[in-house]
């Protein structure tokens, strides 16, 4: 793009500058000598108030037949504007329309809602909450790469076609001609954690971030079947360090959004959720809280509260307990360790009570859990002996043993699904609309 962005003609520009933006047009107002054009190109959620007059050339022929939706270019200098908000308003000496809106363009002033925006996914980017969206999703994984390159963490490439059987995070999509294109069976990964230990292993502190698939039928507002999800694995680590890693990891990517997308959190603050930005900063400003399995069950038992699923120990949490403790009874992120092993991929290091591993899950309020993890199983033996007992195929994993026969080391690490850090940031209520093409049950459009 040649022209400056319209974020940065409102950041820098000043009264009697030559300006010239391109973008699209969320309205165009015709009055009697004059027409008002709020104009957007997406780099931030203002949009730049252009006001063309009658001595524009195609002032009849084509300015006054401008609508929303439209594509143009404009040419002019910034005045002082008079209206609330900005300081300036680009008054046009040159008007193109660059590309014609037809009539049944279906983005119109009016709300529309998430649902009907979905279908419509082709066009969903242009609308204000969208688009903040996707700027957040933007400087969230700017901030996420920062965090880890600055901290000396490789970032490690796992792929998606894996011939890696699943490992107890959830239902895989086969694919097809797999077996015939490469003589085994080949799914799409739900992970990239046993690939990032291999890394971790030689590189000491690696990460991933990409696109993770996951089959199960869950229609929920947390869900989804393609996500991108955040691994990272680190060498002679244990739980606490990991713990540690999450806490900061979070907390420097929500202070991130706060700094950089100040506007458009104001916007989710007003529109989608009141109070988001508060919660953000309470995140950026307050230690998490942490406690056991053990506890956190105790807690859900003694809050007097009726759940739809019961609790007791040995059960897995459901959204609704993790909701509690992290809203009600701490109000704050918390991290909770040590679950029974039964709930628990075979993978994770096994306490000396017999009964738990090193589990951490972290949840947050509005979301439940965002991120979870373990200090994985490195000794030889007892990572044998749990896989036989889950009835797994040594065979296929004999490259995973291996890795505990030759200079094992204490490893840990966790994955933080993406979108739902988007959704707690953003207070969006549905992860579908987190994302800019969401795969769910049933529908794969675009
Ligand atoms: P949940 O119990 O919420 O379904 P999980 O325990 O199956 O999640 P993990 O295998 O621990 O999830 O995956 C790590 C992280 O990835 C989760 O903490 C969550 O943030 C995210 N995640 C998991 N499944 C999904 C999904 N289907 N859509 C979006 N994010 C997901
Ligand atoms: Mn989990």
């Amino acid at each position: 793009m040649t022209t400056p962005s319209v974020k940065s003609v409102l950041a820098e520009g000043r009264v009697g500058d030559p300006v010239t933006v391109q973008g699209w047009l969320r309205t165009a107002r015709h009055s009697k000598g004059l027409s008002f054009l709020d104009l957007t190109d997406g780099s931030c959620l203002a949009g730049l108030q252009v006001v063309a007059p009658p001595e524009l050339e195609n002032y009849e022929s084509e300015v006054r037949l401008l609508g929303t939706g439209w594509a143009v270019r404009v040419q002019g200098e910034l005045v002082e504007s008079p209206g609330k908000g900005q300081h300036v308003e680009l008054r046009a000496a040159q008007l193109e329309v660059v590309g014609e809106a037809a009539d049944d363009y279906p983005l119109q002033k009016k709300r529309h809602s998430f649902e009907y925006l979905r279908t419509i996914a082709h066009l969903r980017p242009r609308t204000n909450s969208l688009g903040a969206v996707f700027r957040v999703r933007n400087v969230a994984a700017r901030a996420i790469h920062q965090f880890f390159q600055e901290r000396g963490f490789v970032w490690l490439h796992t792929p998606i076609l894996t011939g890696a059987d699943a490992e107890g995070a959830g239902e895989m999509f086969e694919v097809e001609g797999g077996e015939a294109f490469f003589g085994r069976p080949t799914r799409l990964t739900v992970s990239g954690q046993l690939e990032a230990e291999i890394g971790a292993l030689a590189l000491s502190n690696v990460y991933t971030f990409g696109p993770t698939f996951r089959a199960e039928n869950s229609n929920t507002s947390r869900h989804l079947a393609e996500f991108w999800m955040v691994e990272p694995e680190m060498a002679f680590c244990d739980l606490r360090g990991n713990a540690e890693l999450a806490e900061s990891f979070l907390r420097t990517v929500m202070k991130a959004i706060l700094d950089d997308c100040a506007e458009d959190m104001a916007f989710f603050d007003e529109r989608i959720e009141k109070g988001v930005a508060a919660a953000l900063e309470h995140v950026v400003e307050t230690p998490f809280e942490q406690m056991t399995y053990t506890e956190a069950v105790k807690r859900l038992e003694a809050s007097g509260q009726k759940f739809e699923h019961p609790v007791h120990w040995g059960a897995d949490l459901q959204s609704e307990h993790e909701r509690w403790l992290t809203e009600q009874l701490v109000g704050k992120p918390l991290v909770v360790t040590d679950y029974p092993a039964g709930i628990k991929a075979f993978y994770m290091y096994a306490n000396d009570d017999g009964k738990t591993v090193r589990a951490l899950d972290v949840l947050v309020p509005r979301i439940g859990e965002i991120i979870g993890g373990s200090q994985r199983e490195h000794r030889h033996d007892v990572l044998k002996e749990r896989m036989l007992a889950q009835g797994l195929d040594l065979d296929e994993y004999g490259w995973y043993l291996d890795l505990r026969r030759f200079g094992s080391v204490p490893h840990a690490g966790f994955g933080l699904g993406f979108e739902r850090m988007v959704q707690f940031a953003t207070g969006m209520a549905n992860i579908r609309d987190v994302i800019p093409f969401p795969r769910v049950p049933g529908y794969a459009e675009f």
